[in-house]
């Protein structure tokens, strides 16, 4: 089995999700022009059941975004914890969504990576799309108007805070943070000071958390030792978690209201409107081990909203 405790071996799970990623949008699950920017070796085809899995996990989490966006008519911040080299805030752009922040933080190691990719000549031209030009540029920072991308190890408060300081974050403004497959590598104590801080720090904030659930049963196992064969890397803290511990995360660190979607749920309603199109891509007439894999994630949401007038605009 595999053990994430040097921080290296962790910021290799990036390449493998941006390469999972990439497999899944050259089949054509969904589209990201952005996505080929951050990539340098050739993609290697997955089996049709990573594929879905990965179409799911991206397609649930911009709908997602999409909604707190909206309801908030852009007058918001996203920040995104363990980004990697995800492209959302491109494919947001892209598609005529703007937030007054957007930023991304990782490891300084992966952030200088990113910045390496976002600044080399070529097309999609990744810099047109800032609001300004990148200034301060350290090796691991970049500012460029409404994208930030900061180098911190998110488990050392201290340092994310100055970061996000940096950053010109604005506590009182509505605020989506964004953990996808990020906490599993984080231990329990680093994640609770976490989402305390950040439930104290924000006024109005919603937290998404995509990652492993109900890895514990029989199935868990058995599609863990299944993907384990295909490549595929699990990581080694979330084997307990269960819904109850997904919510309690929240709840005990000051977070209001949490709720917690499987995503077999979240495939058969959120995304139920893509997925004839999407079992049609590689003919799969076998769902269960799709089923099953998507079973043992969940779209954990949690919310605090501690604005004065928050139940007055609730009415409105
Ligand atoms: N969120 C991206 C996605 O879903 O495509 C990347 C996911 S990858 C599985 C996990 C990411 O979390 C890696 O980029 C890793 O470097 C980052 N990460 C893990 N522990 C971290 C920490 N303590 N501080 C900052 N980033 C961390």
């Amino acid at each position: 089995s595999h053990s994430f405790s040097d921080d290296y071996s962790v910021q290799k799970t990036n390449d493998d999700a941006t390469h999972c990623k990439a497999a899944a949008v050259q089949l054509g699950y969904y589209k990201d022009e952005f996505l080929n920017r951050f990539i340098t070796e050739d993609v290697i085809r997955r089996d049709p059941e990573i594929n879905i899995g990965y179409w799911a996990r991206v397609a649930s989490i911009s709908t997602a975004v999409d909604r707190f966006v909206l309801r908030h008519q852009g007058k918001c911040q996203i920040i995104s914890l363990g980004c990697g080299f995800d492209t959302l805030y491109w494919r947001q752009k892209a598609a005529g969504k703007h937030v007054q922040k957007f930023v991304e933080v990782d490891f300084s190691s992966v952030t200088a990576r990113k910045i390496k990719h976002i600044m080399k000549p070529g097309q999609p031209n990744l810099v047109e799309y800032f609001t300004e030009k990148p200034k301060d540029r350290q090796h691991a920072d970049l500012h460029a108007g409404d994208y930030h991308l900061v180098g911190a190890d998110i488990r050392q408060w201290n340092e994310l805070e100055t970061k996000l300081e940096a950053c010109g974050i604005d506590a009182n403004l509505p605020t989506l943070f964004l953990a996808e497959c990020v906490f599993p590598y984080i231990s329990v104590d680093a994640t609770d000071k976490l989402l305390k801080e950040l439930a104290e720090m924000f006024q109005c904030a919603v937290f998404l958390n995509y990652e492993q659930i109900n890895v514990t049963d029989r199935f868990g196992k058995i599609m863990e030792e299944n993907l384990e064969h295909r490549n595929v890397q699990l990581p080694g803290f979330a084997a307990c978690v269960n819904e109850d511990t997904h919510i309690e995360r929240f709840v005990r660190n000051g977070w209001k209201e949490v709720k917690v979607f499987d995503m077999n749920e979240v495939y058969n309603s959120v995304l139920n409107g893509e997925t004839t199109r999407i079992e049609k891509i590689e003919k799969l007439d076998e769902m269960l081990l799709v089923r099953q894999l998507l079973l043992h994630y969940a779209l954990v949401m949690a919310i605090n909203d501690r604005r004065p007038t928050a139940s007055a605009e609730e009415g409105n």
